[in-house]
């Protein structure tokens, strides 16, 4: 997968630092915890491209990573991995600011082609995530739930998941422009489930 040979480009930490570039990117949002930097890592067979980042203030920021050749003479696009959300303890600054990149870039982004938006399987849906929906229906562009961490349901509980999650987007999928795609599967990362319907969606997104 081309996927595998992606490589950190930037960081930014203001709206006006994103990067003037002309090719699709797809974006990952989750609730801190939810095992974000763990599943890029894994769809992108690296073991430290993205980090976890414990620290709130440390947050803040969007990381770009390229996806491109091997001998980077061309670019495909990129993935962008947005800062975590839903510390309990965020003060009112950083959560403004927080509240502000995030929902402008998801909103506005001209090159973003989709969103990956992933998900504790055992609480979907919080209401930060649902504050992420909302932002990026209007744009008509597709979104793909990821419910990570499967390994901790049991496959009934996971069907179950599953099915509560495809509700909820199918409701979801009334207030959007027509033909937007709203999608969901399960993951996990520890126990490798999952990732190539993954890799596939995010092809399809980049062109790849
Ligand atoms: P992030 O804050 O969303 O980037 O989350 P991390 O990727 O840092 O993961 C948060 C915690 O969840 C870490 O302790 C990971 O080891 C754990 N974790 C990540 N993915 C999985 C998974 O698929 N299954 C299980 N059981 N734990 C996971």
């Amino acid at each position: 997968s081309l996927l595998h040979q992606a490589r950190f480009f930037t960081t930014v930490n203001h709206l006006r630092d994103l990067p003037a570039t002309a090719v699709p990117e797809v974006a990952f949002a989750g609730r801190s915890n939810a095992g974000k930097s763990t599943a890029i890592n894994i769809l992108c067979n690296q073991k430290r491209l993205a980090f976890s980042s414990k620290t709130p203030g440390r947050t803040q920021h969007i990381n770009f990573f390229e996806v491109g050749t091997a001998k980077r003479d061309h670019t495909y696009g990129y993935l962008v991995d947005l800062p975590g959300y839903g510390y309990a303890e965020v003060p009112g600054a950083a959560k403004a600011h927080w509240e502000r990149l995030l929902g402008d870039y998801i909103a506005t982004r001209a090159q973003l082609a989709g969103l990956v938006i992933m998900m504790d399987a055992r609480r979907p849906f919080t209401d930060l995530d649902c504050q992420m929906v909302e932002w990026f229906l209007p744009t008509g562009k597709p979104i793909h739930v990821l419910l990570t961490k499967a390994d901790k349901l049991s496959s009934n509980e996971s069907a179950q998941a599953l099915r509560e999650a495809r509700r909820i987007l199918d409701a979801y999928r009334q207030q959007a422009p027509d033909g937007a795609p709203l999608t969901v599967q399960l993951f996990s990362s520890l126990k490798r489930k999952g990732i190539e319907p993954a890799q596939q969606v995010l092809a399809g997104w980049l062109g790849l």
